[in-house]
């Protein structure tokens, strides 16, 4: 969840993946949110979301504070692991070369809203895979603050555009006015 936060915070993706018994899990969330990890995910203690937050993930030099998961032995197998791995880095490799067909057009129908975040299951003893949009949760803290920064920044950037002018035209003035100076001065020399 502390990655998820820290993929949230700077905006990239998100790409989780793991083995149990015969079957893999690869998860890919989206660079912005909704859905999360944290979405999709129950049972994890207010206390500790609270200090993952994505606005904090950055200011903590260790994250000893997360509890240890109590994991069930995977009972899994190389050939497995290393295929979930290799569909992890697929994954990866999709979202660094921007395949459209993991960013827009969106594929996955949530409800009403199209989601690029979505889990697959792949089955090592029939070769099956499915692929499913990930849900979103409304009340998620990590997709609110996401949203809530998204909207500072802009309203932030819009700011800076229009302070931006403002010193452009002041600097414009000014070099005017130091050219008429210059040319005054000019003239008082002759
Ligand atoms: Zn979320």
């Amino acid at each position: 969840m502390a990655v998820q936060s820290l993929c949230l915070n700077l905006k990239i993706p998100f790409i989780m993946g793991g083995t149990f018994a015969a079957s893999s899990s690869v998860d890919s969330f989206s660079g912005n949110g909704k859905p999360c990890f944290l979405c999709v995910t129950d049972g994890i203690k207010k206390e500790i979301i609270e200090k993952l937050m994505p606005e904090k993930i950055k200011g903590y030099e260790n994250i000893d504070f997360i509890p240890k998961d109590n994991n069930p032995v995977g009972q899994s197998n190389v050939f497995l692991c290393s295929t979930c791995s290799n569909f992890m880095t697929s994954m990866f490799i999709n979202h660094v070369f921007k395949d459209p067909s993991i960013e827009a057009p969106k594929r996955y129908l949530w409800e009403d809203t199209f989601v690029d975040s979505f889990r697959v299951l792949f089955y090592v003893n029939s070769f099956e895979s499915v692929t499913f949009p990930a849900e979103i949760n409304p009340n998620c803290p990590f997709c609110k603050s996401f949203e809530e920064e998204k909207e500072e920044q802009e309203a932030k950037e819009e700011k800076g555009e229009k302070e931006g002018n403002e010193e452009k035209g002041e600097k414009e003035g000014n070099e005017e006015k130091g050219e008429k100076e210059a040319k005054e001065e000019k003239e008082e020399r002759m």
